[in-house]
């Protein structure tokens, strides 16, 4: 029989709401079973060995688990950060465990599981750019992966992979990307770390009510026929393929049921996309046109 390639995959928990964690539990196709208890890639799998709120063990054990894995597979192992990053407090705004009865500051336990992993995968719009935790008034001083990394000297390799939540494609086509062909190409990924593969356009490039924006009909309610840059849209501004992939499994997305884009997924959400529900200020479209 083929000998099945575990790689064994820590997810760590930092400034965040879990979000992330429940979009990729909501993944339609490979599911979270397929994931967890298949070959995600013929002959190769994944093998959870650290994740707070799926895992049945607690305690030291659990944290055995952790400490294990970072010793047995050095440089071998998937590292999945959801969440920011605090910095400030030693700990107080969050901690992982104990050593010798001192809480172990989420920080640190970022900085040595990232320095030893093969890859780290900032999941979601936090543990990208700071997201959600990092807005004003920013009170844990949060900061997302590739900032954190930077900081310390650590070079391993990182890819971003934002949204406020991540949709589940682009994680498990990230994650089956390196099981299938190793890390990204430098030109694959964007000045921001993303996958062009998914954050290649902007929203507003697919968008189906594009062509109402190029005729200037613009809602003046959510829900309304028409463009939704007036009541606030930030699809001009974000990239990612929202509009040709779809969420839940396929069936609708943000403009496509009459809300607006909010940015999610941008390094700038959310303080610099803010007022959420506000007309952004014009911007000139490089080759797309203008917002009039
Ligand atoms: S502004 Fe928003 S709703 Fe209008 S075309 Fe662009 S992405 Fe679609
Ligand atoms: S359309 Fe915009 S707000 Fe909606 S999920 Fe995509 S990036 Fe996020």
């Amino acid at each position: 029989m083929a000998k099945i390639l575990d790689y064994p995959l820590i997810w760590l928990q930092g400034a965040g709401c879990t979000g992330c964690s429940i979009s990729i539990l909501n993944a339609a196709g490979p599911t979270i079973k397929n994931l967890l208890l298949e070959e995600l890639i013929p002959g190769k799998r994944v093998s959870l060995r650290f994740h707070s709120t799926l895992m049945a063990g607690c305690g030291e054990e659990a944290l055995t688990a952790l400490e294990t894995t970072r010793r047995e597979h050095r440089g071998g192992y998937v590292l999945v950060l959801e969440g920011a990053i605090p910095t400030r407090g030693n700990g107080r705004f969050g901690s992982l465990g104990e050593r010798q009865t001192t809480p172990v500051p989420i920080a640190d336990r970022v900085a040595e599981l990232g320095a030893s992993a093969w890859t780290v995968i900032a999941l979601g719009t936090c543990a990208a750019y700071g997201g959600i935790a990092a807005a004003a008034p920013d009170v844990c001083r949060a900061v997302g992966a590739s900032r954190f990394f930077r900081s310390l000297g650590i070079e391993t390799p990182l890819i971003n992979v934002p949204g406020c939540p991540p949709h589940p494609d682009w994680f498990m086509g990230t994650l089956a990307g390196l099981l299938l062909n190793g890390l990204p190409k430098p030109e694959e990924l964007d000045e921001f770390g993303r996958l062009k593969a998914f954050y290649g356009k902007l929203v507003h490039e697919n968008c189906q009510r594009r062509a109402y924006y190029d005729e200037k009909k613009f809602a003046a309610n959510p829900g309304e026929e028409g463009c939704l840059y007036e009541l606030g849209c930030k699809g001009p501004v974000t990239h990612a393929d929202c509009p040709v992939r779809l969420w839940n499994g396929g069936i609708n997305w943000c403009a496509g049921c009459g809300s607006m884009c909010i940015g999610c997924a941008s390094p700038w959400f959310p303080d610099l996309v803010s007022p959420l529900y506000e007309k952004t200020s014009d911007v000139t479209l490089p080759n797309i046109g203008a917002a009039g």
